[in-house]
Order: structure tokens, then sequence, then C-alpha cells
């Protein structure tokens, strides 16, 4: 193991080495949504399945409007999902609205709105050239071709296409699953009275709202005191039963520091530390076969350690091909001081102004200061030899949701 902390894509780096696809299971069209695609999908078929109208209007030869105004007879009106029990002839026109199959012999469809109707006779007004409104077989995606990749997430679109080509059953990446366990003895629940000393678990909510983020499940959650061996038996109980462990605590130089002691141990320790603010003593191990991400226990460092590090082993272990981040051009609204040979990530809020992004510093970067991370909807990444940006500089913004953003001024 390398003592000295490590760069942040030089810990990723190790990290991906070591992490896999998980393998694959075939499931029920209606369970995949958000679920990432083991194969590419090959459409069966073309799509549209038949040519069909574009509108709600009249179907017909366009050459029979080469000098229009001109009048057709009408033999028949069609719906979707309804064929016509006749052909268009010279000097005839079906009524046909959207979606239906185009009638034999016709090669155009003209707008309603463009026609008077007067019981079976049409009047057009203008003349129409062949394919007009028309949606071709194939048109949208043709047969054999790949629509969707594997690795890709299934989108709300990506579930509507499965649909569309008739794919009921699809392969999919097994959704990682993962342990959490939160260390540090002064922790109490949510609803626990607060004795002296104490204060509330946060971070395996924080915890458990990532992982389920990234596609992941939640096996179980477990609180431990600071004695080493309860922690041992805990990550031992928990290591055959998952694809990944997330610690919370016990992993810096303290007296008290039950993770680290147990991973030095016990386990092939990977890296421990890393050159980077916050959240520098972060450990990832192997215990038996089973990963361990050993995240800090301040509030805002576990959170940024899992962005950085646990994420992407998670999409990756997910099947997922992209993992990182969208990242913006942002203004800062103001100085930032930022400390030398560590990689700062800096919570933020990003507003959009009408020349682009402005980044508004969400207080105190202390890594206890959850609330720092409350108002953050971004992390700006501030490299390692950055120590001081006048504000207006531009900076690098990973966006951390999907949250919309606030209009500012600027
Ligand atoms: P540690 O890394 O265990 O020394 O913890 C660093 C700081 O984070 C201490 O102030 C802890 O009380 C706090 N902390 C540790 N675990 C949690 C947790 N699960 N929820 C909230 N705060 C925590
Ligand atoms: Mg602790």
């Amino acid at each position: 193991m390398n003592n000295s902390p490590l760069p942040p894509d030089e810990a990723r780096a190790l990290i991906f080495n070591r992490v896999a696809p998980l393998d694959f299971e075939t499931l029920p069209h209606a369970a995949v949504l958000g679920r990432v695609l083991a194969r590419d999908v090959v459409s069966p078929l073309d799509l549209p399945p038949f040519p069909n109208s574009a509108m709600d209007g009249f179907a017909l030869i366009a050459a029979d409007l080469e000098n229009a105004p001109q009048g057709l007879r009408l033999v028949e009106t069609i719906g979707a999902g309804e064929v016509a029990a006749h052909s268009v002839e010279r000097g005839t026109c079906i009524k046909i609205m959207t979606g239906a199959p185009l009638p034999e012999g016709a090669d155009c469809v003209v707008m309603r709105e463009e026609t008077r109707e007067l019981d079976s006779w049409i009047t057009f007004a203008e003349a129409a050239h062949a394919g007009q409104h028309v949606r071709p077989r194939g048109d949208d995606v043709r047969m054999g071709e790949t629509v969707l990749g594997r690795g890709t997430v299934v989108s709300a679109a990506g579930h509507a296409m499965l649909a569309s080509l008739g794919c009921a059953q699809v392969e999919v990446f097994r959704r990682p699953r993962v342990g959490i366990v939160a260390t540090g003895k002064e922790l109490v629940d949510v609803d626990a009275p607060l004795q002296p000393g104490q204060i509330r678990d946060s971070n395996s909510w924080a915890l458990r709202a990532l992982v389920e983020s990234c596609g992941a499940e939640v096996v179980s959650v477990h609180r431990t005191g600071d004695e080493p061996r309860e922690v041992e038996a805990v990550l031992r109980a928990l290591a055959p039963s998952v694809d990944c462990i997330l610690t919370s605590g016990g992993v810096s130089a303290g007296d008290f520091d039950p993770v680290r002691d147990v991973l030095l141990q016990h386990a092939q320790v990977h890296f421990w530390k890393v050159a980077m603010k916050p959240g520098k003593p972060l450990m990832f191990a192997s215990l038996d076969d089973t990963p361990v991400f050993a995240l800090p226990g301040n509030p805002v460092s576990v959170m940024v350690g899992f962005e950085e590090f646990a994420r992407p082993a998670l999409f990756q272990m997910g099947g997922r091909r992209a993992w990182k981040r969208i990242e913006v051009e942002a203004r800062l609204q103001s100085d930032l001081h930022s400390p030398k040979g560590r990689t700062e990530f800096v919570r933020a809020l990003l507003k959009r102004g009408e020349d682009g992004f402005l980044a508004i510093g969400t207080g105190d970067q202390g890594s206890g200061r959850l609330s720092s991370m409350v108002r953050a909807n971004a992390l700006l990444e501030i490299s390692s030899d950055t120590t001081f940006l006048p504000a207006g500089s531009s900076v690098r913004a990973k966006l951390l949701d999907d949250a919309a953003f606030e209009i500012g001024a600027l």
C-alpha cells in the first residue's frame, strides 16, 4: 500500500482496477425502468411498421390536385387502428386520421384544415406533393438497427422504445447490493433524545440515499460503537452477502478509529488517504473479496468521498457506461482560497444568469457543516496547485442532482 495521500484521479484508477460489472438478469419490461441494459437492443422490426398518416386529413393521389382547386369524391373514412377497405383510385380520396395506415393507391395526405367538405365531395384549395404528411415505414427505426446500447440506463424514452419494439423481457445488469455501516459510539437514532455528548446518526441516511441514486440496492444498515472487535464482526458478517460495503467514520488518526485498525489488520488495503479536501482520510480495501469504502465520519466528507469514489465504483459494478457527473463552467461570485497540494471540492449553489452560471459559495466549508451541503447543487473542483481565485474566475462545477436551476440576477 502507498502511504502518501493519492491524487483523487489515481485513487479512482485503483478502484476501477478492482471493480467490474456484475452479472445479468432477465426481467419483464415493466420492471426495467432505471435499470442498466446488459446488451445492445437491436430492433426486430421497422418503426413505424407501416406507412401512416401524420395528420388528420385526406389520403389521395397528389397528381389529382395538379390543377387545384379541385374536388375529389370521398369513398371511406378510417381512424388509427383501422385498415381501409378500398384503395384510392384517381378522382377519389379517403378521410384518414393520424396514425391510420395509408390506403393502397394513395401517395399523400392533405390536412383537413386545407379542405372544404360537402357531403361526399371534398374540395382541395392547393396542389400537393407525393409523400406529404406521410410517415414512411421504418421512418423512426429500421429493422436491425441498434437502438439502445449496452450500459445505458433505461430512461422514460428508453422504456417507451423497448415497449414499441415489443421487448417484453429485457436483460439488465444486476443491481449492486450494498451494506452500510456507521461507526461511532456517539451516534443515536433520529427519534432518540440526545444525552450529553451524543449526536444523531445522519451519515447512514446520506449514504442510503446516495446508494439508491446510483441504482444500487441497500441491503442493510448497521451501527456500531468504536470497538474494533464489534466493527470486525459486523464487517465479516456482511461481506459475503453484499457486492460492496460503505462505512462511515473511524478511519482517521484518532485514538478510537476502529475501521482503520480492522482493515489495516484484516483486509487488503489499496489506499488510505487521498489528497483532497474534504475527505482526506478515506480508505479503500478488500475484505476477503468484498470492496470496502471506508469513508470519513464528517457529514460533508462522507458525501464528497461517496461522490468521488463510491459512485463511480457502483456505476461500474452496475454496468453503466457513463459515470462522470455533468460539468459546467461557472463564474465565482466571490474570492476563493484553497489549500495547496490538495484538490478541493467546494460546495456551491449554481444559479443561471443571462451570460452563464454563477457559483455562490454555501458558507463556511468546514467538513462538519452539513448545512453547506444542504444548500449546494454543485461541487466546484479546485485543482491542488490553485491557492487563490478572485471573484469572476471561471471554475468547473459538477452538478450534484437533477434539480432545476433558479434564475438569478448576476
Ligand atoms: P470520525 O471520523 O469517526 O472521527 O468522525 C468525524 C466526525 O464525524 C465526528 O464529529 C463524528 O461525531 C461525526 N460523525 C461520525 N459518524 C457520523 C454519523 N454517522 N452521522 C453524523 N456524524 C457523524
Ligand atoms: Mg468516530
